[in-house]
């Protein structure tokens, strides 16, 4: 798809979805195939005002590019003197940060299916050569059966730079990315290991009051396994074996694929049903 290819023109605009720091979207519907779609309207003034715009267009070229049932479809895009438009996979169910604050925390089969279709998904990624760098519940979407799909692709750059100034939360990142070492794919693989902890406990596992301590946490890989809510050995082990500090004795994510808790666990439609 090209980008000339489409305007404004092409969608009825429907129901306003929600609003980022860049712009709004907004649930719409292509006119001659009837399709649904989220539009994501992004102010260029705002990107300017951020200094994001260089960065842009190749960001939005990775994730247009990248095909994955777990990564949110980016259709096109197409822009006007003022906004850029893309046109998203749409998520009817949402994100699933909101799921997890509702349930307080997920049982073993629901977070080894979400935890297995990460690890699907950036296998894919990783194959592609793309780092996702910024993977948090909040950049999970859930579609209308809710299967889980990775949204905010190539944002990554742009939004660790973002974090160290604004002071945003640290406690998905790897220590090599909150030491400003070099770092690779690898700290992707550490992100699953947080979320597998924070969908089975209801809270990141370095969590704490200010940002200097989360920091000294992650780097020390303060990890600590409450006794309550229950899980089982299998997952610990899991989670065990993907807070590595050392990068490179990480689980790989075709282990974590093979790891007898995700054999065992995930549901094999992609999504959880109870
Ligand atoms: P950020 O600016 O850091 O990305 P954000 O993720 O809250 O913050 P947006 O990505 O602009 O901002 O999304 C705004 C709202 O729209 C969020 O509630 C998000 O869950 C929702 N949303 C975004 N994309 C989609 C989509 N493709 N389908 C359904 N809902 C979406
Ligand atoms: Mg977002």
């Amino acid at each position: 798809m090209v980008e000339e290819e489409w305007s404004l023109s092409d969608f009825e605009i429907g129901k306003f979805i929600g609003e980022g720091k860049f712009g709004k979207v907004y649930i719409a519907r292509e006119k001659k195939s009837g399709y649904i779609v989220a539009l994501k309207v992004i102010f260029k003034r705002k990107l300017e005002k951020y200094k994001f715009h260089s960065h842009l267009r190749r960001e939005i070229e990775i994730q247009h590019s990248l095909y994955h049932p777990n990564v949110l479809r980016l259709f096109a895009w197409f822009h006007d003197d003022t906004r850029i438009f893309l046109v998203l996979e749409y998520a009817a169910q949402g994100e699933l940060y909101k799921l997890l604050k509702n349930l307080h925390h997920f049982p073993e089969k629901r977070a080894a299916t979400y935890v297995g279709s990460l690890a699907r998904a950036l296998a894919y990624c990783h194959e592609k050569h793309v780092i996702h760098r910024d993977i948090k519940p909040e950049n999970l979407l859930l579609d209308f059966e809710g299967r889980l799909k990775i949204a905010d692709f190539g944002w990554a750059v742009q939004s660790s730079a973002k974090r160290q100034t604004m002071c945003g939360t640290l406690d998905y990142l790897a220590p090599e990315m909150v030491e400003k070492k070099e770092h690779d794919h690898a700290v992707d693989n550490w992100t699953i290991g947080v979320l597998c902890y924070e969908f089975l406990y209801g809270v990141p596992p370095f969590e704490a009051d200010g940002q200097y301590d989360t920091y000294r946490r992650i780097v020390k890989v303060d990890l600590v396994f409450p006794s309550f809510p229950f899980v089982s050995l299998e997952a610990k082990d899991l989670i065990s074996k993907l807070l590595v500090k050392d990068s490179s004795k990480r689980l790989s994510v075709q282990k974590i694929l093979e790891h007898p808790w995700i054999v065992n666990n995930v549901d094999p439609s992609g999504y959880c049903k109870e």
